[in-house]
């Protein structure tokens, strides 16, 4: 979850009518009882008209296969790599088809608007299974659709994985503020569920997931989420990141985010940096030099030590750097920066 940078009429705008208390867009991360609020997030958080940061530049160089559904766009990044794209909604959710010779794999499964896995059957005839670098609702919309599900064994991500997320729940995310364009033609936001589902793998750090002539490597990076994990194309030079990084706003600030541990898990994997080329993130661009990875650990050290270019507002800060924010409460930065 993220968000591009929207600049001074919003934020102005923001601190004079930014209200909600509640700043998590994800159910996911609330308590399994909470009912979704219709409160707006902070403008920090969600700009108002977030839309018009369309088109993002990246996708010009980029080889489109097409556009499905009026839904999801596709983008082919490599061979056999592919990034499935919903520009018409907030998350801005990317899910990446990852073939080998034998099988390939979906990495997250998006917000589950729009049929997924009809567009997976016509990139590809090979058998396909899910890998879910965590469980956010926006990572796994359409899991359902496939028999095969990995997730990282952490309590936290199988937990959600089997309690599913009720009709009620998703109901904000299909209103007029997260939506930029209709909703796909066949789409029911009457019953859109997620149904509680079984992971069928479990995975642990340094596992190699075999597609056949093509390998992925799980990297345990917990701190976005508890089980998040990253996927390493080492042959091809790639680095899925999930939801540990995207070019956009970091969400320090969620109630669930364990700050110590993502930068420990960015150490983690700028550590690797020369192992990759390019970032596959979770959402908003999908092709992104390896080189911002470092850099996130610089922005955690300015920050902490007082320093970086921040607007403040609802005890929010959200801190700017070249090519993605940092969203973080005050009192975090507070209580570090005076320990
Ligand atoms: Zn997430």
């Amino acid at each position: 979850m993220r968000r591009a940078r929207l600049l001074c009429v919003v934020i102005l705008l923001g601190l004079l009518m930014a209200c909600s208390g509640e700043q998590a867009q994800d159910p996911s991360e609330a308590p399994a009882a909470a009912e979704p609020t219709p409160e707006r997030a902070p403008e920090l958080v969600q700009p108002t008209e977030w839309w018009s940061v369309h088109p993002r530049p990246v996708y010009a160089s980029l080889e489109k296969v097409g556009t499905y559904q009026d839904w999801f766009d596709v983008y082919m990044l490599a061979e056999g790599t592919y990034a499935i794209y919903e520009p018409n909604q907030f998350e801005e959710s990317i899910c990446y088809l990852v073939l080998g010779e034998e099988r390939g794999v979906i990495i997250d499964t998006g917000n589950g608007i729009g049929d997924l896995r009809a567009v997976v059957e016509e990139l590809t005839d090979l058998p396909v299974s899910v890998v879910n670098t965590h469980t956010h609702y926006d990572h796994i919309g359409s899991n359902s659709q496939w028999d095969e599900v990995s997730v990282y064994d952490h309590p936290d991500e199988i937990d959600r994985l089997q309690t599913g997320i009720d009709n009620a729940r998703l109901q904000r995310y299909i209103t007029d503020e997260y939506l930029w364009k209709p909703l796909p033609e066949g789409f029911d936001g009457a019953t859109w569920t997620f149904p509680p589902t079984e992971p069928t793998t479990l995975m642990h750090d340094g596992d190699l997931i075999d597609l056949g002539g093509r390998t992925l490597e799980v990297i345990f990076t917990p701190g976005h989420a508890a089980g998040h994990a990253c996927l390493l194309d080492a042959a091809n030079r790639i680095l899925f990141t999930g939801d540990h990084f995207y070019p956009g706003p970091l969400y320090a600030h969620e109630t669930d985010v364990d700050i110590d541990l993502y930068v420990e898990s960015n150490l983690k994997i700028a550590a690797r940096v020369d192992e990759y080329d390019y970032v596959c993130a979770g959402h908003n661009d999908p092709w992104v030099g390896s080189e911002v990875i470092p850099r996130v650990s610089e922005a955690f050290d300015t920050i902490f030590s007082g320093g970086g270019e921040f607007t403040e507002g609802d005890g929010l800060r959200r801190y700017r750097f070249d090519g993605f924010d940092v969203l973080i409460r005050s009192e975090q930065v507070l209580a570090k920066t005076s320990s």
